[in-house]
């Protein structure tokens, strides 16, 4: 399919999610299907103004003006919301509500990046039945690759490990039957974050990410310091899940990114927590998004990563960074690591993934030059029987997000449900 009208696609079938929040029970599938009428269209690479998108078994079936419908065709009323693609959130942790919740914030999609593995198998499968429809998609790496006492174990319940190079190929193939979409792999000897771990070596970091590529899996990296983000690209990752947070990029970072094909997932936000500098007491306060928060994540929201003797993390690097892989035209996905449970720092959204000006910096070099509308219309509805959870009306930096997550066709095949934000131009 031509790449717009994937956008297009996108579009719509995001939008089904978010309404599943607004009626009593999903849209008609099938040939009835059901017809949004009147909305602001964002495809996911530019608004299309006011139309209506006719949804039928599943698919769009058309977009534009008055747009005539076979009978019986259930009719949305748009009028003064925006459709746009369902976002991908591309680091998440997915337990609990978690799921839910990010459908409440436009997320269709949840790329876990550390999870129980037979939860998200269970998940997995429920979904792929047709259930969990008041959940956003999830794909997930399931257990990270860590050594032992590494980080990733000290969360009270057991995890695989290993130590060497020869273990990888069955490490991997472990975590591909127990449904691992993708492999992490993890690369943190804590001290910039006053902690103390032990780590995997380069030699056994290349042996997974070749194990897993021999199986046709990505294979992402976290990695917390310059010196790990380079190895982790050297030893051929995929992608980086964070940026560093130790010291400036040097010049030519994100230009070896770049070059090495590789995508980063920076997940600012939850950086900007680590280095002492978190924003998630103001998101709690802000009328655009207080609204959607239940007490639990506003709670959450308010807590902050604790001080420990020796941390020495700073945020300049992360925001530096990004606007040399901007540059560079490296791939950058939005993340957010929400909730990060074990931290207990409550749902990140993914308005808060990305500091402003640096992903505006990532934004003008994949979109070069086109100007993302602020829509001082937008402003959250509340459902008709007072919930207060859809939300159908963007605001312009989730739209901005939301082209620069539609890279994350890197992940594969989008949603069995189809409700991904898709690509965009082919
Ligand atoms: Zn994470």
């Amino acid at each position: 399919m031509h790449g717009r009208q994937r956008a297009v696609a996108g579009a719509a079938c995001g939008l089904a999610a978010v309404l599943l929040l607004a009626t009593a029970g999903p849209p008609a599938a099938g040939p009835g299907g059901f017809v949004v009428r009147g909305a602001r269209v964002f495809d996911g690479t530019r608004m299309l103004g006011v139309s209506d998108v006719l949804a039928s078994g599943g698919k769009i079936a058309a977009v534009g003006r008055d747009l005539s419908v076979p009978p019986g065709t259930e009719v949305v009323a748009g009028a003064g919301r925006t459709l746009l693609p369902g976002l991908i959130d591309a680091h998440a942790h997915s337990l609990g509500d978690t799921l839910r919740d990010a459908l409440v914030f436009g997320v269709t999609t949840e790329l876990d990046m550390f999870a129980d593995a037979r939860w998200a198998a269970k998940v997995k499968a429920d979904q792929a039945a047709g259930g969990r429809l008041d959940e956003a998609d999830l794909r997930s790496a399931g257990t990270v690759a860590t050594v032992p006492g590494g980080h990733g174990t000290e969360y009270g319940f057991p995890i695989p490990t290993l130590t060497r190079p020869e273990e990888a190929q069955a490490w991997v193939d472990a975590r591909i039957a127990e449904g691992s979409d993708y492999i992490k792999i993890i690369v943190e000897d804590g001290k910039v974050l006053g902690r103390s771990f032990p780590t995997l070596d380069r030699a056994t970091v290349a042996a997974l990410v070749a194990a897993a590529h021999r199986r046709g899996k990505l294979a992402v990296v976290h990695a917390t310091t310059l010196a790990a983000a380079r190895m982790a690209i050297d030893a051929g990752a995929d992608g980086l899940e964070h940026l560093f947070v130790d010291q400036l990029p040097d010049p030519g970072f994100g230009r070896f990114v770049a070059a090495h094909h590789a995508f980063v997932v920076p997940t600012l936000s939850v950086l900007k927590d680590v280095a002492g500098e978190g924003a998630g007491a103001a998101l709690v306060r802000d009328p655009r998004l207080a609204p959607y928060l239940d007490p639990d994540n506003a709670a959450n929201l308010e807590l902050r990563y604790p001080e420990r003797p020796g941390k020495t993390a700073i945020y300049a690097p992360a925001p530096a960074a990004v606007r040399q892989l901007a540059a560079a035209g490296a791939r950058i996905l939005a993340g957010t690591d929400a909730p990060n449970s074990f931290r207990l720092l409550g749902r990140r959204t993914l308005a808060h993934a990305t500091e402003p000006d640096s992903i505006a910096a990532a934004i003008a070099a994949i979109r070069r030059s086109e100007a993302f509308g602020e829509d001082p219309n937008c402003r959250p509805k509340s459902t008709a029987n007072g919930s207060g959870k859809m939300s159908s009306c963007p605001a312009s930096m989730p739209s901005r997000i939301a082209n620069a997550t539609s890279r994350g066709e890197v992940f594969g095949s989008a949603s069995s449900r189809a409700m991904s934000v898709s690509t965009g131009p082919a």
